[in-house]
């Protein structure tokens, strides 16, 4: 399966216009695909699989930025905190105390983004408002006990809808959290927008979009 560079020099400028970032999501895709986009340019993937991750990342270039995308099992965080550039998914505080063993043992403090649920999908993961607010004051109150992680910012998806108003609705809420919760450094990340619905998730403000399908093709 070829990629699409047509698509992908289109994406890099729309994203430029918004000051945004292109991640390309690989999952299920080979090694020689990443390695294609590689050679265009793009140094940002996005994987949902632990196993998948770490042998895609043995063999690929050093400088490539790996996004974990996917739903983290706190038992599977050692293998991938050695190099890891941000995890999006982080959806429980429990996950987040496993990610901050990880970067003390390492000695590096490992980036992450907070999961809110803003879909109408039960089948999502991710913190609702409250369970946010929690958790954010948690972290508030003990910073000693999250010295081994950096909250950097959200990370979302919209309800999958052509119901394009339910979309821009879902990802203005989570702008209003990211807002809300002090993430104003140009170093934050609001990751929001796949193929689907990332033109409507930069006008609302995404800072990461993350596209799949548009620059890999359809995945079996
Ligand atoms: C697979 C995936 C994407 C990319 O999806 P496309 O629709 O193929 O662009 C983005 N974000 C997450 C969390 C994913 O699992």
């Amino acid at each position: 399966m070829a990629i699409n560079k047509e698509k992908f020099f289109d994406l890099r400028n729309v994203c430029e216009a918004h000051g945004a970032g292109l991640v390309a999501v690989s999952k299920t895709k080979p090694a020689s695909d990443i390695l294609d986009l590689y050679n265009a340019g793009q140094r940002d993937f996005g994987e949902n699989y632990v196993q998948e991750l770490v042998e895609k990342q043995a063999v690929l270039p050093a400088d490539i930025r790996w996004h974990f995308i996917g739903h983290l099992q706190s038992n599977k965080v050692k293998f991938i905190a050695p190099f890891v550039y941000l995890v999006h998914g982080v959806d429980s505080l429990n996950l987040l105390k496993e990610i901050h063993k990880q970067g003390i043992k390492l000695g590096r403090p490992i980036p992450c983004l907070l999961q809110v649920h803003i879909a109408r999908e039960e089948t999502k993961f991710g913190f609702d408002e409250t369970e946010l607010t929690a958790c954010m004051a948690q972290i508030q109150a003990d910073p000693a006990a999250f010295t081994g992680v950096r909250i950097r910012g959200l990370m979302g998806m919209a309800s999958f809808s052509e119901d394009q108003a339910l979309v821009r609705q879902e990802f203005k809420k989570l702008k209003k959290l990211f807002d809300k919760n002090g993430f104003s450094s140009p170093a934050d990340f609001l990751s929001m927008g796949m193929s689907g619905d990332y033109q409507v998730a930069l006008e609302e403000g995404a800072t990461l979009i993350r596209i799949g399908s548009l620059l890999f093709g359809y995945r079996g």
